[in-house]
């Protein structure tokens, strides 16, 4: 039977895997929900179009053809937010043509800072994705509205508590820093992106029952309506793939061939990258640990080598079959596998879920961003990941032991099993993430088709109906 479709929506993702990936599962979200989904998207790491029939696709040209940004720079996410400006604004004035009321509103990812001035010029409502936990935007918001009480700081305080956020240390500041300081436009960049400016709602990839007294305080910040209605690859209906990167499968044969609940799976994300002497210290780790892994070794994620030819002298000899590598792998699938028994992660925010809800405790290596915050948090307060502190032979060794074969490691994976269970409960019908989601779609459904001028201001809308419910 056919479904009669509610109005449009227009999702404009960052082309980053670990934001595109949460727009596109927001896109199947809403799309099973009755809405017609448009994702217009910048050239730069197109989605694969054939993974998702139900879409309608239109690509943005970013002018940033030929540069390579794997891992985009401020200034590339400047650029990308500037090159775009026009394009979608075209596109927008010819859909609202064509469509008239039909078309929603549109939703975007935090970073694309200009489409609310695009939307704001044509009275079409917006609303903000964050792809991230609610504790990292928090973070972030309390370090820059006051930057004099966290810098500079010395070296001998890195250990020490962040003032006002708990469990993090200064060395979980979730703003990037030379010599312990901040620059003033890195400062400006994070209040840009956190600035939702006349968007009239946000949506969170992220928990209520996880992040309710975090996600309240924001909401009192922004006074508009949060939709907290995670974890999106299991409310997303469909399971295709969103990797931008080809996914090697053959990993999954290799898993199928060990003893369940052994393997340690390695990965650093989309973005991330190590030196040569992390490569080696991590080899060498996992090679004394003695346990299984398949690890993730993605092209240029070792600076200055292509791929695994860093890999030290003597280490596939040592780890024969026991070790498999491969550029990129089908990591939901990988996740879920009864072979796999722990997951040693940079801490992005998706591949924390996808672990979480696999049941699948972890050993956080936080790089940057949110990544510190989130391996502190998993470590410290939901008590289900080992943060490596150091990265070296002995410790990794010790680290993957404990996680593998101790009583401490039995601990955590009760805990994620526990922890996996109150997120399904939310997931389900009365449980915080369906019903938010049902107030997402009534609250879409009933947005003004165009917002009135002269440029609306937060709570022109009705913000009473808070969606966060204090439990
Ligand atoms: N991923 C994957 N295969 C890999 C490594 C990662 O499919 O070999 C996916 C992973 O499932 C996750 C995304 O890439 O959905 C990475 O997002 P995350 O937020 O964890 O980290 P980021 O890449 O943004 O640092």
């Amino acid at each position: 039977m056919k479904i009669q479709r509610k109005q449009s929506v227009v999702l404009v993702p960052l082309p980053c895997q670990g934001h595109l990936t949460p727009m596109l599962q927001l896109g199947s979200i809403l799309h099973s929900q009755g809405f017609s989904v448009i994702i217009a998207h910048p050239e730069f790491n197109t989605p694969k179009y054939s993974n998702h029939p139900e879409f309608v696709f239109h690509s943005m040209d970013d002018v940033l053809k030929g540069i390579n940004i794997s891992s985009p720079s401020l200034e590339n996410i400047y650029d990308l937010n500037e090159n775009c400006k026009v394009p979608l604004r075209n596109y927008l004035v010819k859909k609202m043509k064509e469509e008239g009321d039909q078309l929603a509103c549109i939703v975007y990812d935090n970073v694309m800072i200009f489409v609310d001035d695009v939307a704001t010029q044509l009275r079409l409502p917006s609303i903000v994705l964050h792809t991230s936990s609610a504790a990292y935007l928090h973070s972030m918001i309390t370090i820059y509205q006051q930057p004099e009480k966290y810098f500079p700081f010395e070296d001998s305080q890195l250990l020490d508590p962040l003032p006002e956020l708990h469990p993090l240390r200064f060395k979980d500041v979730p703003i990037p820093t030379v010599n312990n300081t901040v620059a003033e436009p890195v400062l400006d960049f994070f209040k840009a992106i956190n600035n939702i400016g006349s968007s009239v709602a946000t949506i969170w990839n992220t928990m209520q029952d996880m992040e309710n007294p975090i996600l309240l305080r924001l909401q009192e910040h922004y006074k508009v309506p949060f939709y907290a209605i995670g974890p999106f690859h299991k409310m997303a209906p469909m399971a295709s793939s969103t990797s931008i990167l080809q996914e090697d499968d053959s990993c999954i044969k290799w898993l199928d061939r060990q003893v369940p609940n052994s393997v340690l799976y390695v990965s650093i994300g989309s973005q991330m990258r190590i030196n040569d002497k992390e490569l080696t210290e991590t080899a060498w780790g996992l090679a004394k640990s003695d346990q299984p892994f398949l690890w993730v070794i993605r092209p240029g994620s070792v600076s200055g080598f292509q791929c695994a030819e860093a890999l030290p002298d003597g280490f596939e000899k040592m780890v024969g079959e026991r070790g498999r590598i491969v550029k990129w792998a089908p990591q939901k699938q990988v996740l879920s596998h009864p072979a796999v028994a722990g997951f040693f992660t940079h801490c992005g925010w998706n591949s924390t879920l996808e672990s979480i809800l696999e049941e699948v405790p972890l050993i956080c290596r936080p790089f940057l961003a949110d990544q510190p915050v989130t391996a502190r948090y998993l470590s410290h307060m939901y008590k289900v990941g080992f943060e490596l502190e150091v990265i070296e032979r002995t410790v990794i060794e010790k680290t993957v032991r404990k996680l593998m074969l101790s009583d401490e490691g039995k601990d955590l994976k009760k805990r994620v099993v526990d922890m996996k269970q109150k997120i399904v409960v939310g997931m389900q019908i009365d449980g915080a993430s369906h019903k938010n989601l049902n107030d997402l779609v009534d609250f879409i459904s009933a947005l003004p088709s165009r917002l009135p001028p002269p440029t609306p201001v937060v709570g022109a809308f009705d913000t009473s109906s808070k969606c966060i419910r204090e439990s």
